[in-house]
């Protein structure tokens, strides 16, 4: 791969008691590219994306974000956890902040700038993500794709290196999915580094460079959206491709 690389996994292994949920785990995501990660149930697509983010710890491998080992814990913790923003099926805002509250609140406390500076830079993300005009409401007022493009208006505050999606479109009504992937496919033509995890293989087709199908805790394949869609070299891919398209 021509590119450089951001994130790296080696031979990375996750156990939960005596259950083996990452197995040996090799993945390698370049600067600017969109990697969409799909898969049954079970099969390890959000232990995966906490990994990275160091919500959860792994029993063997190497993680390096940038060529750096992820930190264990204290400021270079807080830092990652900034420099990777996540995006979840839930949209996990703050209830009793308005939205733009929400987008401002980290700036300050993580990132330690100026209120106003910070709440310029949200309104900033917010025109971005098509919520200016939401601003001063509260999370409940708003519709779940317009929470949800909040959640990644405040991500995207933190000015992070890579962003992980998982499911980010699954607690949504059919008619707002469209509205957060097309933020999402902004961001992916911005050339921002990105772990999807979704169903919608529309996103996959057309903004992602490659599509990695896990099954069992296993990468089973790692290829192109083309490659994958029209020719799937697995079995476990096939059955898994026929049963969601
Ligand atoms: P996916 O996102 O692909 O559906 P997960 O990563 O959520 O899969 O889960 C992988 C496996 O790990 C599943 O068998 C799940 O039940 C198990 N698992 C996930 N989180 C925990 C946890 N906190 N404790 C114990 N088992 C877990
Ligand atoms: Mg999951």
């Amino acid at each position: 791969m021509a590119v450089d690389p951001l994130i790296e996994l080696r031979n990375v292994n996750k156990y939960y008691g005596e259950l083996h949920v990452l197995r040996d785990i090799d993945l390698t995501v370049g600067k600017g590219e969109v990697v969409v990660v799909i898969g049954p149930s079970g099969s390890g697509k959000s232990t995966l994306c906490r990994t990275i983010n160091r919500l959860e710890t792994v029993q063997s491998g190497t993680i390096t974000l940038d060529g750096q080992p992820l930190p264990e814990e204290g400021r270079a913790l807080a830092r990652l956890r900034a420099e990777v923003g996540m995006v979840f099926q839930s949209f996990n805002l703050f209830a009793h902040k308005t939205v733009l509250q929400n987008v401002s609140l980290a700036q300050v406390k993580v990132r330690r700038r100026r209120q106003d500076d910070a709440d310029r830079r949200s309104r900033e993300l917010l025109d971005r993500v098509g919520l200016l005009d939401q601003a001063a409401k509260f999370p409940a007022q708003l519709s779940g794709g317009q929470q949800q493009r909040v959640a990644i208006a405040r991500a995207l505050a933190m000015e992070p290196k890579a962003m992980l999606f998982d499911e980010p479109t699954s607690a949504l009504d059919p008619e707002m999915i469209n509205e957060v992937l097309e933020v999402m496919r902004k961001l992916a033509r911005d050339g921002m580094t990105m772990i999807v995890v979704t169903h919608e293989m529309g996103f996959a087709r057309a903004s992602a460079n490659r599509v990695v199908f896990m099954a069992d805790g296993r990468i089973v394949e790692d290829r192109s959206p083309e490659q994958f869609f029209t020719n799937p070299n697995s079995d476990r891919a096939k059955d898994f491709l026929s049963k969601i398209l």
